[in-house]
């Protein structure tokens, strides 16, 4: 379970995060949509300590953290090492063939044996449809798998929860439906998943629960069919009308 109570966060003193509540049962999908600078991403990175929050708890499995008592490192760690984070951009290191990307976080992190991070590497790399480019390079590979090798490299931490930004926004379209196939395979898996992106059709097929966030606070919230085809609030009709 997850669960995110009162969360808050300003920058600067502007104040991007207004008591964010939500909770993401286990093995459930969350959707956050919503309008550029709306706070999605802040939400995800304070999920995973990234950014700690001013106010609010944040609840993954067994670890919480309080951030209204300025938690120290070792409990941000702890609360880290909960997740794991596919970003929009996929960030592998260019200079380390696929396979060495994916075991990286285990061994160097995690104090995994080499061996075995590589063996569960190849498996999770079948498993994206990759098995054959272990010994490739990034720049070897199209956008689309590039991502993919994210999203395998992502798993290879055995987080409780997966966060996901935008992870198809910076693919050419006839790329972004392959990274999300392997995106609801770990839906259907059981994965436990919070996703921030554009995909309406990902969101109203996929996940179990849609956020609406406007102005940095959660406006609407509910099962995607309620959500995305019958919103209740104005300003949910409104941005769906201009992003569908
Ligand atoms: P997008 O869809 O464009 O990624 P978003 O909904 O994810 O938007 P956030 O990236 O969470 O929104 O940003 C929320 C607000 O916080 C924005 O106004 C942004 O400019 C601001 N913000 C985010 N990170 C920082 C930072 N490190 N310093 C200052 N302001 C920030």
């Amino acid at each position: 379970l997850v669960e995110v109570v009162g969360l808050a966060k300003a920058f600067g003193g502007v104040e991007v995060l207004r008591d964010v509540e939500f909770t993401v049962p286990t093995g459930s999908v969350t959707v956050l949509i919503g309008p550029s600078g709306s706070g999605k991403t802040t939400v995800l990175r304070c999920l995973n300590a990234l950014e700690t929050g001013d106010a609010g708890t944040v609840r993954i499995g067994d670890v919480s953290v309080d951030y209204a008592q300025h938690p120290g490192k070792r409990v941000l760690g702890r609360l880290r090492g909960q997740s794991a984070m596919v970003f929009q951009a996929h960030n592998l290191f260019p200079h380390l063939t696929v396979l060495r990307n994916v075991t990286e976080g285990p061994v160097v992190v995690q104090g995994k044996p080499r061996e075995e991070a590589e063996a569960q590497a190849r498996a999770l790399l079948e498993s994206v449809g990759l098995g054959g480019k272990a010994d490739q390079h990034p720049y070897q590979l199209s956008g689309g798998q590039q991502q993919r090798v994210g999203i395998a490299r992502a798993l290879a931490l055995q987080p409780e929860l997966l966060l996901f930004d935008e992870p198809t926004s910076a693919l050419d379209p006839e790329l972004v439906g392959e990274v999300l196939a392997v995106m609801k395979d770990l839906a259907v898996q059981g994965r436990t998943m919070v996703v921030v992106t554009h995909e309406m059709r990902f969101a109203q097929s996929v996940s179990d629960q849609v956020l609406f966030m406007d102005g940095g606070v959660v406006v609407e919230r509910g099962e995607p069919a309620a959500v995305l085809t019958d919103p209740r609030e104005a300003r949910t009709r409104t941005f769906l009308q201009r992003v569908l």
